[in-house]
């Protein structure tokens, strides 16, 4: 097995403080947190920016300021988020602009679903822009997979060029509206997926560690934060995302399985883009 590459995804577009008083939300709480998660063990950190009120946010300014801070502290590659879920209406470039900061990766979710009352739209034409925005800016795609129907998409897409072998899918299992977290659907989800893919495994609220765990002993990776759950067990909220991720470097260690640095996620995921993306 490869060594395990953990992803801290920090604050995401949807958990408050009300859910977790530790949540970093500024730029400079999401940078430290960040930099927590990277000496706890993740070697991927993954960001939604907010604004001032909390409210999800595709100002490229605010982008600017957690990446540069990011790149300050630490090596750790930086995947940027490019949902539109709960993002305030606009237009719909808002949502790969800061792509031009030279994200080691971006997210990309082939196809829509209704999550619980609201809807995550990602048409085949928006698709096909923001595809050829992510190779504009020499980011890889991170694959997010919520349903299967999801790999299916991925498949045409591939098809018709707009991306490209190997692929990295995040498997995000547990939302509400896509597949649901248990250990036969992560099983399914990965049986299914092209030869020479890499995945990740994540999973919400207290699916998250179980979800994890198996895709730590079947040789995928995890995405670990509370963006996914803000709880560190039954009860008990995470003190923080880093006291997450050094959960899951401690048992992948006791498994037998060590952690991937940065460098070595870089390897491991085939990324030689952006390599002095901290000049950029
Ligand atoms: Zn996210």
């Amino acid at each position: 097995m490869d060594k395990l590459i953990i992803t801290a995804a920090v604050t995401g577009g949807v958990t408050t403080r009300n859910d977790n008083e530790n949540l970093p939300i500024t730029p400079k709480e999401i940078a430290q947190a960040v930099y927590d998660c990277w000496n706890a063990g993740a070697s991927i950190a993954h960001i939604h920016a907010r604004n001032i009120t909390g409210e999800p946010s595709t100002n490229v300014d605010t982008y600017q300021e957690i990446v540069s801070r990011i790149r300050e502290k630490c090596n750790i590659l930086i995947n940027l988020t490019t949902t539109g879920w709960k993002l305030p209406k606009g237009e719909e470039n808002a949502r790969w602009e800061h792509l031009k900061l030279r994200p080691d990766l971006a997210t990309f979710t082939p196809g829509s679903m209704n999550r619980g009352e609201s809807i995550n739209i990602n048409s085949p034409d928006f698709l096909k822009k923001l595809a050829t925005k992510i190779k504009e800016y020499n980011a890889k795609p991170e694959i997010e997979i919520f349903d299967y129907g999801m790999i299916i998409q991925t498949l045409n897409l591939a098809r018709n060029g707009l991306i490209s072998e190997p692929f990295l899918f995040q498997l995000v299992l547990g939302v509400n509206g896509g597949i649901s977290a248990s250990h036969k659907n992560l099983i399914n989800l990965v049986e299914n997926l092209p030869q020479n893919s890499t995945w990740f495994a994540a999973a919400i609220g207290k699916n998250q560690l179980p979800i994890n765990l198996q895709g730590i002993m079947m040789g995928g990776h995890v995405r670990t934060g509370l963006e996914d759950n803000v709880y560190y067990r039954y009860k008990e909220l995470a003190l923080s995302n880093a006291q997450l991720v050094e959960r899951l470097a401690n048992y992948s260690y006791d498994f037998g399985r060590d952690i991937a640095t940065p460098e070595e996620a870089r390897r491991i995921l085939g990324l030689n883009n952006n390599v002095l993306s901290s000049s950029a």
